[in-house]
């Protein structure tokens, strides 16, 4: 899916968040927002899903979607947000039981986004018995079961210590790769957004608005 954010400013009363953002982001792009604390990069990411109406301009996404996708535009939360009493394949359930997928496809799509976060093992443990790594390694298969288009990620890692974090975003960045997955990733870590991005954008401070585009390349293994 491609999207296309045009023209987008947003004022929380009178505060000027964000001032005229234009950007582009193509399918299979992993794009990744930088900028200082309070630049508006988390007000950027919850306009492009869909869980803020900007004051101007719009967010428009057009194009296919992956086979079986029930939310196109799938948010990962920092604070990995698992539900306590639910095992870890539970909690990956709970994003597919309000949709019809019946019994069988449900179990097929956990096995499928255990495999790929390396998490089969660990499929009926709880949160409680997990590491800050690995509860992350179950937000995103959590995310993924639902086959989303884009993946929207706020400082996903930032719970984490500096080891787990870097180890999973290698783990992120293969998985993405594979998977052709479209991402946009906040994070105020430029090492981070060079390790995972094609493409880095970074805003300013205050009203953010966009400085520069820089492409990466990654070296594809
Ligand atoms: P960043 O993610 O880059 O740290 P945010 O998008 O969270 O920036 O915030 C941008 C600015 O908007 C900050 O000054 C922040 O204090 C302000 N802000 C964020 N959310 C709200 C809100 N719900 N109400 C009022 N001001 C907000
Ligand atoms: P409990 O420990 O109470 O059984 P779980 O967290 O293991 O709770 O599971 C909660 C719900 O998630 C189950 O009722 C089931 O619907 C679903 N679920 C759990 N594991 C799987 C699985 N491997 N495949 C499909 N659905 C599952």
């Amino acid at each position: 899916m491609r999207l296309e954010i045009s023209g987008v400013s947003h004022r929380y009363d009178q505060m000027e968040a964000l001032r005229d953002i234009d950007l582009t982001i193509e399918p299979g792009e992993i794009v990744a927002l930088i900028g200082p604390s309070g630049c508006g990069k988390s007000t950027l990411l919850s306009i492009i899903g869909g869980m803020l109406q900007p004051s101007e301009g719009q967010v428009s996404a057009s194009g296919a979607v992956p086979e079986g996708c029930l939310n196109p535009l799938t948010y990962v939360f920092q604070d990995f947000a698992l539900l306590p009493w639910r095992t870890v394949a539970g909690n990956i359930s709970l994003v597919l039981e309000d949709h019809k997928l019946s019994k069988v496809e449900r179990a097929a799509r956990i096995d499928e986004v255990l495999a790929q976060t390396g998490l089969s093992d660990f499929r009926n443990a709880y949160p409680k018995q997990l590491s800050g790594g690995m509860k992350q390694r179950v937000g995103i298969a959590r995310a993924l079961a639902v086959r989303p288009a884009v993946l929207l990620m706020d400082e996903p890692l930032s719970a984490l210590d500096a080891q787990t974090r870097i180890l999973l975003l290698d783990e992120f960045s293969a998985l993405f790769a594979r998977t052709g997955m479209t991402a946009v990733y906040v994070t105020h870590n430029l090492n981070e957004a060079v390790r995972l991005a094609h493409r880095v954008v970074a805003l300013r401070r205050r009203p953010g608005t966009i400085k520069e585009i820089h492409t990466i390349d990654v070296p594809i293994d």
